[in-house]
């Protein structure tokens, strides 16, 4: 394998020792577990031969919750104690389910923290707590059919997850018994599943349509590396939609008002999903509907289905155009296209599909699979059974992450879009005489000022030795990890203090408010570069005046006479008046006439400082280096 591996500590193994270990695609809609067995990876399937266990849990009174299947089936007759699609609510707060539980059956309490419970007959339970639920059906599926303990697991995320989505992944794997090697990208578990990563180099585009949900990302490979260049999406679009839309036309075709009820409407979407999906075989499906007070009979042929969904399938091209945008390429540059998530199964998509990006897709693997599959190459190579390979994977930030700087501006440390794992340090100095503490606020976004971008972190860094304003060398740096988590340590390097924090968010962005970020960023880029310049010099302006003002006070009646000092009261004079005001031109030049009235003196207190110091001391001290 042409990849460089990313070894986890104590990880090395003796080579005839094969590890059990797995890789797990926890899906919104279905959920998988794969392994790999005598060379070739494959998904497990439970005792009845499904291979998708529907990522459905049902609490009971006095048992053990349900898992799959058999609690999908019960939704309709027990919608309140059967949670579907827990993973939107992964690494959400209180207020962010606000929004997308708005269109949820369930009953939300807020707990003590910003995590969300849901209420059932069981008690209240956390979107962590029920993931977990789902991770142990599977983790018992594969000791069981693999015949002992699992060492681990890498679980796949869709890469725009932020960390706090990644953090509650990892929680529900530990609650659930699971040893997590990494958590790893969707997309890039799609490629090597592919084993495109065997190429010598070329960009390809990973088009997921699942139920729910759809997303797209550029992976780039060369001299064996996996670089993710962008990733869009929808998190509101997917399979179900089209359920929907057939159900719809049903609707219509059987002149069944919108008056139908709840439970009817379920029974409509599930027998649209039945017509849709035996179109994906079929050229026309027969449709009898034995609901209300009169039975429908009728037929829906392919190319009528294909105009109710092409609408859909136009709202996936429109996040693909955005990552080749950000990807910096044009979709004839593509050199591949993987077709990822059930919906992709149907026709219509991978015709369409095909003509966006100019080529067939890649799909001879089963596209439900696929995920799951690179994710237990990858498990298998992190748990040491293929020594001699090297493997590399590598993803991406979403959003740039920065730190504040004085006048409430952001510096980026981290750039989107920048691969992971990645480590970058910044130095930073004191702004006050004697300061012996500062302030470290981690940003997440594109935006120049601080109040546009959302707050991640704040911490202190304490105890750095008094010195002169700019005499200390902080070195703040910023570290992702391979599961895309942040931590940050400041150090100040003469004296070696130091203080860390690990970014752990109590609530997460969705994709529609990172896509919001990023498309402010865009749309105020001109004025917030005009605003931090200004606030740059303001900033500079307010040094210099503090500065000023400190030698006058020290050492203006000694070392000046009045000509001089009036000379520089009026500078300063000026230079605070400008200040206040926002012509980023009249502030510039009241510094630099500050700068030059004040030259003399700052010379002047150097060569006093020096004598001082020199003071009482032989020359040998000094030159002898002690
Ligand atoms: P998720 O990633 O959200 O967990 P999946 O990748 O499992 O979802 O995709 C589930 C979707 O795939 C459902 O909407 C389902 O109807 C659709 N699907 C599955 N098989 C077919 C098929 N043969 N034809 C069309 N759609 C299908
Ligand atoms: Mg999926």
């Amino acid at each position: 394998m042409a990849l460089l591996q990313i070894s986890e500590p104590g990880q090395s193994t003796s080579p005839h020792e094969h590890r059990l270990a797995v890789g797990i695609d926890l899906g919104t809609t279905n959920s998988l577990v794969a392994t790999v067995r005598s060379g070739s990876a494959d998904t497990l399937p439970d005792a009845t031969g499904e291979h998708l266990l529907p990522s459905v849990v049902r609490y009971l009174t006095d048992a053990e919750p349900v898992v799959g299947r058999a609690a999908l089936e019960a939704a309709a007759s027990d919608p309140l104690n059967t949670i579907a699609s827990v993973k939107r609510l992964m690494g959400r707060g209180v207020a962010d389910i606000r929004h997308i539980g708005e269109t949820l059956p369930y009953e939300f309490v807020a707990g003590e923290s910003q995590m969300p419970r849901i209420h059932t007959v069981s008690g209240d339970r956390s979107p962590v707590e029920i993931s977990a639920e789902i991770l142990k059906v599977l983790k018992q599926r594969a000791e069981s059919t693999l015949g002992g303990e699992l060492t681990g697991a890498v679980i796949t995320v869709p890469a725009y997850f932020d960390d706090a989505q990644r953090q509650a992944t990892k929680d529900a794997a530990r609650l659930a018994g699971l040893h997590v090697f990494r958590l790893l990208n969707e997309p890039t578990a799609a490629a090597v599943a592919y084993g495109l990563d065997q190429k010598p180099e070329g960009i390809y585009a990973i088009y997921d349509l699942g139920g729910g949900t759809f997303d797209i990302s550029i992976l780039r490979l060369n001299r064996g590396v996996f670089e993710v260049m962008s990733t869009a999406g929808d998190s509101a679009l997917g399979g179900d939609d089209m359920d929907h839309a057939v159900a719809n036309w049903m609707m219509q075709e059987a002149g069944i008002s919108g008056s139908a009820g709840r439970g009817e409407l379920r029974a409509l979407a599930r027998e649209g999903r039945r017509v849709k999906e035996a179109l994906t075989d079929s050229d026309v499906v027969n449709i009898e509907l034995n609901q209300g007070d009169r039975p429908w009979r009728g037929e829906l042929n392919v190319d009528a289905f294909n105009r109710l969904v092409d609408p859909l399938i136009d709202r996936t091209l429109v996040p693909c155009k955005r990552a080749l945008r950000d990807a910096g390429i044009k979709a004839d540059e593509i050199d591949g296209v993987v077709l990822v998530g059930g919906s992709t199964r149907v026709r219509r998509v991978r015709e369409r599909v095909e003509s966006f990006f100019g080529k067939p897709p890649l799909a001879n693997i089963d596209p439900d699979r696929v995920v799951a599959i690179g994710a237990a190459l990858q498990a298998d190579v992190l748990a040491g059974n293929k020594s001699e390979d090297e493997m590399l994977l590598l993803d991406i930030t979403p959003l740039s992450l920065g730190i504040e700087i004085m006048g409430g501006m952001t510096e980026k440390i981290i750039p989107r879009n920048s691969t992971i794992p990645i480590a970058k340090a910044q130095d930073f100095t004191t702004f006050k005489d004697g300061q012996t503490a500062m302030s470290i606020h981690v940003v997440q976004g594109e935006r120049e000022m601080v109040d546009d971008c959302r707050s991640l972190a704040r911490f202190e860094l304490r105890d750095i030795p008094p010195m002169a304003a700019g005499g200390a060398r902080i070195r703040v740096t910023y570290q992702v990890d391979a599961d895309g988590l942040l931590s940050v340590n400041a150090r100040e390097q003469t004296s070696g203090v130091e203080a860390h924090v690990e970014v752990k968010p109590s609530y997460g962005l969705t994709d529609n408010e990172i896509e919001t970020m990023l498309k402010d960023s865009f749309a105020h880029a001109r004025e917030d570069m005009d605003a931090r310049n200004l606030r740059e010099q303001q900033v500079d302006a307010d040094r210099l005046i503090e500065s000023v003002t400190a030698a006058l006070a020290a050492d203006g009646e000694e070392l000046l006479d009045d000509a001089e000092r009036t000379a520089i009261l009026a500078a300063l004079a000026n230079l605070e008046a400008v200040r206040q005001g926002s012509d980023l031109q009249a502030i510039k030049q009241a510094i630099s006439a500050t700068d030059a009235v004040t030259q003399d003196f700052a010379a002047r207190r150097m060569d006093a400082g020096m004598r001082k110091a020199l003071t009482g001391h032989t020359l040998d001290e000094f030159t002898s280096g002690k």
